[in-house]
């Protein structure tokens, strides 16, 4: 298998190759699960449909869900494997500057998996890891799946969760329980992109960066305006602009019948 350095920079999908080689050097680090790989892929096909960048409504979607994290009382973002592997850096200095709760929180757990995440993060400055081993004593109900363990001094009492990368039941019981769940998923169609009060379409990659600075920026603002944004902001609208952006490049692409010749960025 090639090294990160041998993957050719001109090539028209270089960055996606990058990032599929920091996921399989964290799936042999133990951080990343083999489902999480596969669940990988799908959001790639979507990002394909995005065009590989941050779309204009993305970056609404930060704002509210940078302004949700700032006006919290309780904030928690969730860790998973793959949310560790790509945004290891941001993820640590989001829940600096939203002082926000760690915790990992993982879809299939197991304790090597958990401390290894827990490392990582303490690796790049995260002084405290939720969740982890025995911390994890509460327990939630979560449709199609047994009860799941989270941390009562996380996830449990917590009224914002960002979870990057989440599955569908798990975002619902969330959202049942009266959290604002805001989500970051390439796919706007998935259960959980559709469940998130906050859905980031968006390759975690790009979006956990932007969120960070936006977080920055608006943490000078006062409460009123953080509100005001987030009442602002419609999921379900944002969703169907993703969706009808999606439509209309598709349209555009089809109307020239070919794609081979056009890179994500001559394409604009
Ligand atoms: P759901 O359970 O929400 O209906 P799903 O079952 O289709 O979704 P899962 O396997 O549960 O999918 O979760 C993977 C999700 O993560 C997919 O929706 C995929 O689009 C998204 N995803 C994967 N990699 C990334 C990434 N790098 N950035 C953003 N989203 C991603
Ligand atoms: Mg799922």
């Amino acid at each position: 298998m090639k090294k990160e350095t041998e993957i050719p920079p001109e090539h028209p999908r270089a960055e996606s190759l990058q990032i599929r080689e920091r996921l399989v050097k964290h799936y042999k680090a133990g951080i990343v699960a083999e489902a999480g790989l596969f669940a990988h892929g799908r959001g790639e096909a979507f990002d394909y449909l995005l065009g590989e960048k941050t779309i204009e409504n993305a970056l609404k979607a930060i704002e509210a869900a940078a302004a949700a994290l700032l006006t919290a009382k309780h904030p928690v973002i969730s860790v998973n494997g793959n949310a560790a592997a790509l945004a290891t850096m941001d993820i640590v200095r989001l829940a600096e500057v939203t002082e926000a709760k760690l915790e990992v929180n993982l879809f299939y757990r197991s304790a090597e998996r958990e401390i290894a995440i827990e490392n990582l993060l303490k690796k790049f400055g995260a002084t405290q890891v939720l969740g982890v081993g025995d911390a994890a004593s509460a327990r939630i109900a979560e449709v199609g799946s047994e009860r799941r363990r989270v941390d009562p001094a996380g996830i449990l009492v917590a009224d914002v969760v960002l979870v990057p990368l989440e599955d569908g039941d798990r975002t619902e019981a969330l959202v049942k329980m009266g959290k604002k769940v805001i989500a970051i998923d390439l796919n706007p169609l998935s259960r959980t992109a559709q469940f998130a009060t906050v859905t980031i379409v968006d390759n975690i990659v790009r979006a956990m960066p932007t969120l960070v600075e936006v977080a920055e920026r608006l943490k000078k603002e006062d409460r009123h305006k953080l509100k005001t944004i987030l009442t602002n902001f419609t999921n379900k609208k944002n969703l169907s602009e993703a969706m009808n952006l999606i439509n209309q490049r598709l349209s555009k692409l089809a109307e020239k019948g070919t794609y081979i010749s056009i890179s994500p960025k001559e394409e604009q």
